[in-house]
């Protein structure tokens, strides 16, 4: 039997829920309000179990009357720490935070595909997991969490969908093996001996053993790393002093975060960093201390396999050009890979650029995703409980 979705109708209601998500940006891991008001949402839905296994965020579970596969959704619903430049009805009413990550839109697209599900309980083979995650964007995420509590443990294939303003609105994309990279972040403090500025050699001087050490740092990409792999190491800040010319400081921290895509690299960069700090630091009579966060996110790897089910499904959905094929992955970290620790993921991004504006990044302050991307999120989810055996009606994907 065919379904004939109301396309205009979700399209109308998921953009509203993404406008009162977007007025109400929430920190990472302080996700309140959104809890309350996505279970509110859920609880209209018929057939669906709501959970709160983490103090916020929500699974929630649909399941067929047939035996089938589990299958997982995964929206993120934290926002950014950014006021939001832009002006419109529904800008944050949050200044200091932004949905600038588009994590609104994520659980938006999540909840449209729950309701469409949830109409068509009655073809519903196995099962569906939406997870709506809390705190995406500060380690440890809210995946680790949800992963260590088990309520996963039946879960046989994750996907997810992030937005990308650099991408032509409604276009999937997905890079099969290594997707996005291994993030690590570091805090290092030089310690020295303050003194007066015009007798420093009775002083032990941090500053310039900080200048040296961040020099130093640079030379392990450029110098260590084999030019085959890539790798980053971004100091992003340096803090040393009061202000005062008539005193050298004590000490300074510096602080920063790593990118990289293979374990054996990861593992160099973080042995080289200590080999550079402390070495330097000691040729400038200083001492350093190199601290790496633990629980920094890992690598997305997405399988082969579940790459070749969202083509699949991102073509019969959206036509033939809706689908790419990325050959490189990206430089940022996502927590969606602590997944892959119980099962096959697949990762794709989902173009939101606006064709004849300006494409603000992902984390700016003017950040605006094309809206219009959003309904192809919906038919790329449920297109994919389709291709995965979940769903064994056919969907007018036309009219
Ligand atoms: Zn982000
Ligand atoms: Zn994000």
């Amino acid at each position: 039997m065919m379904k004939t979705p109301d396309w205009n109708n979700i399209e109308k209601r998921l953009i509203g829920w993404r406008r009162d998500l977007h007025r109400h940006p929430e920190a990472s891991h302080q996700e309140h309000w959104t809890t309350r008001y996505l279970a509110e949402q859920l609880a209209t839905l018929t057939g669906i179990e709501i959970t709160t296994p983490a103090a916020t965020g929500v699974v929630a579970y649909l399941r067929g009357i047939q035996p089938g596969p589990t299958i997982v959704f995964r929206a993120d619903i934290d926002a950014v720490p950014v006021t939001e430049q832009n002006r419109c009805d529904f800008s944050s009413q949050q200044p200091g935070l932004m949905h600038a990550c588009g994590h609104d839109a994520h659980s938006a697209m999540l909840l449209a595909a729950a309701a469409l599900l949830s109409q068509y309980r009655q073809h519903l083979h196995g099962e569906v997991i939406f997870i709506f995650q809390r705190g995406e964007e500060l380690s440890p995420g809210g995946a680790k969490e949800l992963v260590d509590s088990g309520c996963l443990e039946r879960a046989q294939m994750f996907f997810a969908l992030h937005l990308q303003p650099n991408l032509p609105c409604g276009v999937i994309e997905v890079k099969p093996g290594i997707a996005t990279a291994n993030r690590d972040t570091f805090h290092i403090k030089i310690s020295g001996q303050g003194g007066h500025s015009s007798m420093p050699h009775l002083a032990i001087d941090p500053l310039v053993t900080s200048a040296a050490v961040v020099s130093a740092l640079q030379c392990i990409v450029a110098r260590e790393i084999d030019p085959r792999d890539s790798a980053v190491i971004s100091l992003c800040s340096l803090q040393c002093g009061d202000g005062s010319t008539a005193r050298l400081p004590d000490s300074a921290q510096l602080c920063g975060t790593t990118r990289s895509f293979t374990p054996q690299v990861r593992q160099q960069i973080r042995a080289a960093m200590q080999r550079v700090c402390c070495a330097t630091a000691e040729a400038h009579r200083c001492r350093a201390e190199i601290h790496f966060e633990p629980w920094d996110y890992s690598a997305i790897d997405n399988d082969q396999q579940l790459c070749q089910l969202a083509a699949r499904a991102a073509r019969n959905a959206l036509g033939d050009h809706a689908f790419r094929v990325a050959t490189q992955p990206m430089s940022v970290g996502e927590d969606f890979s602590e997944y892959q620790h119980i099962a096959p993921v697949c990762f794709a991004w989902l173009g939101a650029a606006h064709p004849h504006a300006e494409n603000h990044a992902l984390h700016s302050a003017c950040f605006s995703p094309n809206e219009q991307a959003l309904i192809a999120g919906v038919r790329y989810y449920l297109s994919l409980a389709i291709e995965s055996g979940n769903l064994t009606t056919a969907i007018a994907w036309t009219g």
